[in-house]
């Protein structure tokens, strides 16, 4: 089994009118016969309402990861701890004590990840880089590369794909957000060289502004996906 499937359930766009269009992230991710929810949006409405309208069943979902604790990553977890309760939910380096009672109150099971760590066969978390906050990302591998995914990328997109790279190996794609919306064009320029020159095909998403799809969009299409909430990418 090589493809990985994603759903994005909640971004800043959409690709459906009748989704809730709201700022943060939530995506559905099916690999290896898993099922991963990666952040939660910004509120339990937004995913609730989205997730209905996609067909996406979150009662399925075998583990959650958050990548950070900024409020539009992990506001979901009311929702969620309601439809699949227990389920085992990975939070960042340096938690502490009131996310992690936060989690546990909305019916989830927190798990505080201090390093790289494999959750299932070919799927890891890697260790948390300090942005700040504190970030970890999701890995998910395939016989052609890894796919990174990334909540804000507040520590920078080199910062992480070196740290993967170095631990799991080559990176194929990157999806989620890139934090570079509000970001001097200098730095976007930079970071779309940097993704071509790897060869790294982007899903940006959320907090990653238009600028980035737009140079990568001309400099190379076939390295770039245009992808909101509704939209469901095979990898
Ligand atoms: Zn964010
Ligand atoms: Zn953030």
């Amino acid at each position: 089994m090589s493809d990985v499937e994603v759903t994005v359930i909640v971004n800043d766009e959409s690709v459906e009118p009748k989704l809730k269009t709201v700022h943060g992230l939530s995506l559905l991710i099916e690999a290896y016969g898993r099922v991963i929810l990666f952040d939660l949006g910004p509120s339990s409405e937004a995913l609730q309402h989205n997730a209905y309208l996609l067909n996406v069943d979150l009662s399925l979902v075998d583990a959650l990861v958050i990548s950070h604790l900024h409020s539009d990553h992990v506001g979901g977890a009311p929702y969620l701890g309601w439809v699949a309760p227990s389920t085992t939910s990975y939070l960042p380096y340096a938690t502490g004590c009131n996310f992690a009672q936060y989690i546990k109150r909305n019916g989830l099971n927190p798990v505080e990840v201090l390093d790289w760590t494999q959750i299932y066969p070919g799927i890891h978390i890697s260790k948390s880089i300090h942005g700040p906050p504190w970030e970890q990302s999701l890995i998910v591998e395939t016989p052609s590369g890894n796919i990174l995914f990334t909540g804000c990328c507040h520590p920078g997109l080199g910062t992480f794909v070196s740290e993967v790279e170095r631990k799991v190996g080559k990176i194929r794609a990157v999806i989620g957000g890139l934090h570079l919306s509000r970001a001097p064009i200098s730095i976007v320029e930079k970071t779309a060289i940097y993704l071509l020159g790897k060869k790294i095909l982007s899903v940006p998403l959320h907090c990653s502004g238009r600028e980035l799809l737009e140079y990568l969009s001309k400099a190379n299409p076939s390295l770039i996906i245009k992808a909101g909430a509704g939209s469901q990418i095979t990898l």
